[in-house]
């Protein structure tokens, strides 16, 4: 590991400068920011280091905004995951009713209207993870197949203990722990959410014909259903239903599956059939009522776990990943403690409030357009009927998806590096 000397003024004190609990994907990438700037990292992951080798470990394929793309650019990932992604050039959302296939698009956006380029890129998630794991070798400690079991603060650091017994000191640490997040309950910050009664469906589709970089998003009162373009004639589907639905549907054989997602899907791409394996994910809403507590950040779903709706979750956790990565960076070059109090509300003041506004922004659209309520409708209706009408409003919610947004910009996400 070749580390530039003294980052961390007082880091001789500890085993890293900074300990991530999580091995999904917002704690390799913030492991990965830290690591190239200079900091000590380590990662502790429950999974066994093959354990995502294979393709169909995870099926998701995720939107991601551009301004991740520049993330992925700064950190060096991205020229050679380009070739696996797919531009989103075109966002279409309409009502569709099950039997009858999508209803007239009320909702249109084109990239061709911003300057920017595509509104983001689709990326699955076994190319995203595998570069990362590539990227994190000799330079991260990967300490796979172990988990966290306790940490506490000691005033000048932190102590975690690990399922093997290990103790490891940290000047900082980080839960990028999911959802149900140790780090957070450990430190004593709350979470509030709730069940959104629904649980994707989600597999990849292959068909006839091109999709042209169109992402679609169809509004069912049991779900939404977003048919996202891949490379190739190939499509990811996120298809949500309720929970009795969708274990119904998941329970069926692949024949069986596909003659009910056909009538939802509709015909506009020609003949489908399955090109993946399939998965199913319960679906909440999970947002801590803090960020940063002592010696601890929570970046990712262990912050704000929210619904797929828009596609944001990962965007947003990698927004934290800029964010926090950037506050430790510069503190560390400034011999500031990048554990201390003072470090880490920079870092929640900066992302909290985007973050928890995004949450509950998902959640409201996932209400608006999953209800056949009159009120609602109308509501749904004229809201639609103005971003589609004015074309100011509508390239505006089309850098907001892109993730160009974001005030001020955390350096990463303009694709600079550290
Ligand atoms: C169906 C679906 C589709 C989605 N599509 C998109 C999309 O298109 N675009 C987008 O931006 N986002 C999307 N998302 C959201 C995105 O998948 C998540 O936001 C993202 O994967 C969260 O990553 P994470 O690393 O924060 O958390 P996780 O992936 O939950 O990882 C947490 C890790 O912590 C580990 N862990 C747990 N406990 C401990 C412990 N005690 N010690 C150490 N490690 C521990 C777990 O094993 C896990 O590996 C989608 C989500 C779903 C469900």
């Amino acid at each position: 590991m070749d580390f530039a000397p003294g980052p961390c003024m007082i880091a001789a004190m500890s085993d890293v400068d900074v300990l991530i609990a999580g091995g999904g994907l917002n704690g390799p990438t913030l492991a990965l920011a830290l690591a190239q700037a200079g900091l000590r990292v380590a990662v502790v992951d429950p999974r066994p280091a093959d354990a995502r080798a294979g393709d169909n470990f995870d099926g998701r394929a995720y939107a991601l905004a551009v301004a991740s793309q520049r993330l992925l650019k700064a950190l060096g990932l991205w020229d050679g995951l380009a070739g696996d992604s797919q531009p989103i050039r075109q966002v279409k959302a309409s009502q569709g009713r099950p039997g009858e296939g999508a209803a007239p698009f009320f909702l249109h956006f084109d990239s061709a209207e911003i300057e920017e380029g595509p509104v983001g890129f689709m990326l699955e998630d076994r190319f995203l993870y595998r570069a990362l794991l590539r990227a994190m070798q000799d330079r991260v400690q990967h300490l796979t197949g172990l988990s966290v079991t306790d940490h506490q603060a000691t005033g000048a650091g932190v102590e975690a203990v690990l399922s093997d017994g290990r103790r490891i000191r940290a000047r900082l640490m980080v839960g990028a722990d999911g959802r149900g997040s140790g780090v957070a309950a450990r430190a004593g910050i709350r979470r509030q959410g709730w069940d959104y009664g629904q649980t994707a469906l989600v597999t990849a589709i292959a068909h006839d014909r091109p999709h042209e970089g169109i992402a679609q998003q169809y509004f069912m009162a049991t779900g939404p259903l977003a048919i996202l373009p891949l490379p190739g004639n190939r499509s990811s589907v996120v298809w949500s239903e309720t929970h009795d639905n969708a274990r119904a549907i998941a329970a069926l054989d692949d024949e069986a599956f596909l003659d009910v997602l056909r009538p939802r899907f509709g015909d506009y791409l020609g003949r489908i059939s399955l090109a993946g394996a399939r998965f199913t994910y319960p679906l909440s809403l999970s947002l801590a009522e803090r960020y940063a507590a002592d010696r601890v950040a929570l970046v990712g779903d262990a912050a704000h776990g929210v619904h797929p709706i828009a596609g944001q979750g990962l965007n947003l956790g990698l927004r934290d990943v800029a964010a926090l990565a950037e506050v430790l960076v510069d503190a560390a070059r400034r011999g500031e403690d990048i554990g201390s109090e003072l470090v880490l509300e920079r870092y929640q003041g900066w992302r909290r409030f985007d973050a928890t506004a995004l949450a509950l922004g998902m959640d409201g659209v996932n209400r608006l357009f999953g209800s056949d309520n009159p009120l609602l409708s109308a509501a749904r209706g004229i809201g639609m009927g103005l971003v589609t009408a004015v074309p100011a409003l509508r390239r505006g919610f089309m850098r907001q998806a892109a993730g160009l947004a974001v005030e001020p910009m955390p350096r990463l996400l303009t694709g600079q590096p550290l």
